[in-house]
């Protein structure tokens, strides 16, 4: 036997060894939940007395309580939620979990990546106990997030089916670059790349595990010496990280406030605009013909307005959000009322992860129908991820994510900020 055979017996012996120490997690057993009331969010209409019939991990059928039990196999295992509404799993297209509202302002100078990957453990669990099954984690150094992604699938922690970003890409002294030091320090985020650098940092992103890429395509709020008016990344560079993600099979999600970047980034083919505080009826048009999304993040800026103070952050932070915030309701609620695509996004971290479906009340409250406001962190959601296949609605084939509020989330939105029960993918979460 050569050397090789040798080397291959190894790894094979290896491999074995390390497969048989996993832990196996035993697929689900069938379940079947009594429905009273479940909100259909393609129409918004409610289906009554109904069965959703668990297979493992996915949803096998849904239908009347009357057609289905006859069907269902002796002693499966029952869950009661007859006096209750059900609908899909939440899914939320921008959070951080791995940080938290003080680490925006200089206090994020003290925190390690293995200690934000722990600090997003922590968070993921929070924002799966409030009803989002899935998410979509769009910045994060060191790629903690593709390490909290990586656990959360093995069963290690439990959090939100992720999607993640990695380092988001950002110019050199941008809103994704570490600004707070000196020179001498020489502090330069993981995502920083310039000019032609741009392909290799998405290639390098995809390389250590991103599902999606995030770049900076304007200045931001909450960071030290950058103008969130003003566009950052060149239209080229754009057009180099879009490409380059898309020719690899990564949506991209672009920040921007201003209104240059927000059109350059739509041109160059991004798949959402996060933010859009300075959004105008040139940019709206833009991202109607090409089918881009706005996932507006609204009700941080309450949030923020209220503890802006507490935080630790700089006067230039304090100074932009005081300025900012006002602008992007005004720009956002008329976005809203455009037929521009929407999805659901909150930016959690800059308010405390949890507090996710406090969006909801925002989005209403701006000018979007509840319905509508659901179908944003549904259907919609679900489509910008191009997870449509597997999560947004209770259809049989998609995992069975889903929660049950108290009273008619039509009727009152606010229902979906106390969520009494959570299963993902067939495995109750909360409720028991
Ligand atoms: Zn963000």
């Amino acid at each position: 036997m050569g050397r090789l055979g040798i080397c291959l017996i190894f790894l094979c012996s290896l491999v074995g060894s390390s497969m048989a120490q996993q832990p196996m997690n035993p697929p689900p057993a069938d379940v079947a939940v009594k429905a009273g009331k479940i909100l259909d969010v393609r129409t918004g209409s409610y289906l009554t007395d109904q069965i959703i019939w668990i297979e493992g991990d996915k949803i096998k059928t849904v239908g009347k309580a009357a057609d289905i039990t006859p069907k269902l196999p002796a002693g499966i295992r029952t869950i009661d939620l007859s006096n209750a509404t059900i609908l899909p799993g939440l899914i939320d297209c921008h959070v951080h979990l791995t940080m938290s509202p003080f680490s925006m302002g200089p206090g994020g100078l003290h925190s390690s990546y293995p200690r934000q990957a722990l600090t997003g453990a922590r968070n993921a669990r929070v924002t799966l106990e409030a009803g989002f099954t899935t998410v979509r984690n769009v910045g994060a150094g060191g790629y903690s997030d593709i390490a909290l992604r990586d656990a959360i699938n093995a069963g290690d922690v439990p959090g939100p089916r992720m999607l993640a970003s990695g380092p988001p890409l950002s110019i050199t002294g941008g809103h994704g670059d570490q600004n707070f030091l000196a020179p001498q320090f020489a502090a330069t985020e993981d995502g920083v790349a310039d000019g032609a650098d741009v392909v290799h940092k998405v290639r390098e992103n995809i390389k250590y595990g991103a599902d999606v890429i995030k770049f900076m395509a304007t200045g931001g709020v909450l960071s030290e010496g950058d103008n969130p008016a003003l566009a950052q990344y060149s239209p080229e560079e754009m057009k180099a990280i879009v490409d380059t993600a898309h020719g690899l099979g990564r949506k991209v999600a672009a920040h921007a406030h201003g209104e240059l970047g927000i059109r350059n980034a739509v041109i160059a083919g991004v798949d959402s605009i996060e933010h859009g505080s300075y959004i105008n009826d040139e940019d709206i048009q833009l991202m109607k013909q090409h089918g881009t999304y706005l996932v507006p993040t609204v009700y941080l800026q309450d949030w923020l307005m209220e503890n802006l103070m507490t935080l630790g952050l700089t006067p230039s932070m304090i100074g932009k959000a005081r300025l900012v915030m006002p602008i992007a309701q005004k720009n956002e609620s008329h976005a809203f009322t455009s037929g521009v695509k929407i999805a659901f996004g909150t930016d959690a971290a800059v308010y405390p992860h949890g507090l996710n479906a406090h969006e909801f009340a925002k989005m209403v409250q701006m000018g979007m129908t509840p319905l509508g406001a659901i179908q944003a962190a549904t259907l919609n959601a679900a489509d910008l991820l191009g997870w449509s296949d597997r999560v947004g609605t209770l259809e049989p084939g998609k995992f069975a994510d889903l929660i049950a509020v108290n009273g008619d989330p039509l009727a009152d939105v606010t229902v979906l900020q106390s969520v009494r029960f959570v299963m993902k993918g067939g495995e109750v979460i909360k409720g028991q």
